[in-house]
């Protein structure tokens, strides 16, 4: 089927994956691929979630594409799955087996004839934030949401669909995609079970005053720092301190800044401790002599990935420091000192370097937007999991993970599906 084909009412399909990250690609292929019709509804203009903005992944530290390319290369061939992009879920009226849902489709104003050659963009005067950078750098206002785009077609930011300006754009297609007059619809489907797949937003970092993000310029996050390592992101994949755009002698990375607080985040996200190892990799590939300090309660590397913490080990100029970050604090040439408090010993220490990376936790998507049908979750947001529950949860909706325990968390989530809809007798 083709992605994204106009979606005549009511659509009717055994079971819906809402979210078009890991878990719900997964989700969504799986069953489909032993024959079940699929929805899968995505609220951003590209399927991919997290994984699409990173430069590697752990533990192989191979690019995105690895993952993401082989499965949209399986829905590309795939009959049974309709995709829908800027697509959410209004309401779900029903029970297992018999669900009736709304779904708003946002207008992207740019139709399926767009062959993604940019010339749009080229006469584009209005400018918008990357959010795919988070917000480091700029687009043009008709833009492609990221290279690994699915479907690989651009789309214009709503807040200019109306400016005059954009009918420059509008009129440099010589394939008339862009059409500045759509507007937002509501489709009725009809589904046998529904998969929440929607994933997870960064902490916010803010919230952490006596870490300075958002007001001491070389304080980043960890997912900025992924973009910021990445050859589409805002520096060209070279990693610059962002207050001077100058190379780096020195980083530290913030392990559990705001996670494992009771204050913030109580839980572990089990991920950040892998990311900012593989973070550090990064760093050194560039930057062969810069001092790496990595400040951790303790360091979580489960099962096989002790192996690539061993290795980091290794290296004479990475230091892994116990101890809390209590303060970070601006120098006056732009540097940052951290103060962080040995949590066995209670001894302070301090290092002045010139970037500090924080290593957020994972939010779930659901602590802010739930699935319109009463569902339960826990104290934080995560989706519980619960027989006879109207919606099936995967992925990190239901704990924080690592991609290849997401992937099979989907591929569970697919038969749970299907038995759901009654097609698994
Ligand atoms: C800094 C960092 C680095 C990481 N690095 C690695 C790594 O190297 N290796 C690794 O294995 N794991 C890594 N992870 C973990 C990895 O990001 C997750 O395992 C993965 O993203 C989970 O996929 P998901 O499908 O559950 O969620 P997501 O990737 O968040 O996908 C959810 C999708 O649902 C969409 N969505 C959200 N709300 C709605 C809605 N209401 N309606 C429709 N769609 C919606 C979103 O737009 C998104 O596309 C890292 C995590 C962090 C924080």
């Amino acid at each position: 089927m083709a992605e994204h084909a106009p979606a005549e009412s009511p659509l009717s399909a055994s079971i819906l994956v809402v979210g078009g990250g890991m878990s719900g690609m997964t989700a969504a292929i799986e069953a489909s691929e032993v024959g079940h019709e699929v929805i899968l509804l995505e609220k951003g203009p590209s399927l991919g979630g997290a994984v699409a903005r990173m430069n590697q992944y752990f533990p192989k530290l191979c690019p995105p594409f690895c993952g993401v390319e082989i499965n949209y290369k399986r829905l590309r061939t795939n009959k049974n799955v309709r995709v829908m992009t800027l697509a959410e879920v209004d309401s779900i009226s029903g029970s297992p087996g018999n669900y009736q849902v709304q779904i708003k489709v946002n207008p992207r104003f740019v139709n399926e004839k767009c062959t993604a050659c940019g010339e749009c963009a080229k006469v584009c005067e209005l400018e918008r934030d990357n959010d795919h950078n988070w917000g480091m750098d700029k687009t043009k206002a008709v833009y492609l949401p990221h290279k690994m785009a699915y479907p690989m077609r651009y789309v214009v930011d709503p807040a200019f669909a109306g400016d005059q300006k954009m009918k420059v754009c509008a009129e440099a297609c010589e394939y008339g995609a862009i059409e500045l007059d759509q507007k937002p619809r509501t489709v009725s489907a009809k589904v046998g079970s529904i998969v929440w797949a929607t994933g997870w937003v960064p902490y916010d970092a803010t919230k952490m005053e006596n870490l300075g993000f958002g007001r001491i310029p070389n304080v980043i996050t960890n997912v900025m720092m992924e973009r910021v390592a990445s050859e589409d992101g805002p520096t060209g994949g070279k990693i610059l301190r962002p207050s001077d755009k100058t190379e780096i002698k020195s980083i530290a990375f913030v392990q559990c800044a705001g996670s494992r607080d009771d204050n913030h985040l109580p839980y572990c996200s089990a991920v950040c401790c892998m990311a900012s190892m593989k973070q550090a990799t990064y760093v050194r590939e560039q930057y062969p002599e810069a001092e790496i300090h990595v400040f951790y309660i303790d360091i979580r590397s489960p099962g096989r990935l002790e192996d690539f913490y061993m290795k980091m080990q290794k290296d004479e100029k990475m230091y892994f420091r116990r101890g809390k970050v209590a303060k970070i604090t601006e120098e006056n040439n732009g540097d940052v000192t951290l103060e962080a408090e040995d949590t066995l010993t209670g001894k302070m220490q301090k290092a002045t370097v010139n970037l500090a990376v924080l290593a957020t936790g994972m939010v779930p998507a659901t602590a802010a937007v739930k699935p319109p049908i009463s569902v339960e979750t826990d104290d934080y947001g995560f989706l519980l999991q619960k027989d006879g529950a109207p919606v099936i949860g995967a992925g990190t909706t239901v704990r924080p993970l690592e991609v290849s325990a997401t992937v099979q968390d989907g591929t569970g989530a697919a038969l749970k599906g299907i038995i759901a809809a009654g097609g698994g007798h």
